[in-house]
């Protein structure tokens, strides 16, 4: 069916955000122009025309390498935010809030592509903190022109057919998220991450997305062999041991999931493949948390993985 008229795209509602939750590309030039510690490479483009930058820091030499991955989804705003507290440890000791992460060590390496999918940052809201569940819901799967919520939640979409084409999307409508065969990958932004990785092949891949409710972890295991499932499983023993420890209430259970992109972690570049879904702070969730609570919940689950492989070697 051809669109009778042509709808221009809007810019997102602006919510106004803390210093500490970089969530616009000025934000993200400005401290990538900075971070001289860190070296920061234009690994792809989007495909609505973005730079995709990766950003490298080398520990002592040897050392292990975390890898790290935001912004898969354009309205979890928490990941992007999230990479460049970490790149601030990393150059100053501290987060952008001034809190210090003595598990986020400066002699391990690090492998970060802080925005993986620009085209939905570019689109999305700056956070959905203190607004509801239901407010995501226009914004994750996108909404049609006739004002419903898109309902092919599985499949590519057709951005002629969307008022707001959702934060699962690129410009052309992939959903970069549903990327699981490694010969046939057709979205720019995963094949420029995968190739990034596999030319540093971290120990731990860490991809952090967001969703409405508590903080929780996902197991990414299509085509994981058992030696990394065994290493991912103990991972997220890890995590969750020390998520009680500091009375983080973190779901228990751990999903298992084979339709996942961040599966090709371990295929392209050996890496343990792990998700984290933060919560977005909506008040109708169960963790209706601050911008500071949810950084410092992303903090602490980086700082564990960092601790996970540091203990590995
Ligand atoms: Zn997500």
């Amino acid at each position: 069916m051809m669109v009778d008229r042509i709808r221009p795209r809007r810019l997102p509602p602006r919510i106004s955000t803390p210093d500490f939750w970089p969530a616009t590309f000025d934000r993200f030039d400005e401290i990538l122009a900075s971070a001289s510690h860190c070296q920061v490479e234009h690994i792809g483009t989007s495909a609505g025309g973005r730079a995709i930058h990766g950003v490298t820091y080398r520990g002592r030499s040897g050392a292990p390498m975390v890898g790290l991955v935001g912004g898969m989804h354009g309205h979890e705003p928490q990941g992007p935010a999230t990479c460049f507290n970490v790149i601030s440890v990393l150059g100053y000791g501290r987060d952008l809030k001034g809190t210090a992460w003595p598990g986020i060590v400066d002699d391990l390496s690090f492998a970060i592509v802080p925005v993986l999918n620009p085209d939905a940052r570019a689109r999305m809201p700056n956070s959905f903190v203190g607004l509801a569940t239901q407010d995501i819901l226009h914004y994750d799967a996108g909404m049609t022109h006739d004002g419903r919520r898109n309902d092919a939640v599985d499949d590519d979409v057709d951005p002629s057919e969307m008022m707001i084409l959702g934060g699962w999307y690129n410009d052309t409508g992939d959903h970069v998220n549903r990327e699981t065969d490694p010969d046939n990958i057709s979205a720019p932004e995963v094949a420029a991450t995968m190739q990034f990785m596999a030319n540093h092949r971290p120990d731990v891949v860490l991809e952090l997305h967001a969703h409405a409710g508590a903080p929780m972890l996902i197991r990414p295991d299509a085509g994981l062999p058992e030696e990394a499932r065994k290493r991912q499983e103990a991972l997220c023993d890890h995590i969750l041991a020390a998520a009680a420890r500091e009375e983080i209430p973190f779901r228990q259970d751990v999903p298992v999931s084979d339709r996942l992109s961040t599966c090709l972690y371990h295929h392209f570049a050996d890496s343990v493949p792990l998700l984290y879904e933060s919560p977005q702070g909506v008040l109708d969730s169960e963790a209706a948390w601050s911008h500071e609570e949810i950084i410092d919940a992303c903090m602490f689950v980086v700082s564990e993985v960092c601790e996970f492989v540091m203990a590995e070697r």
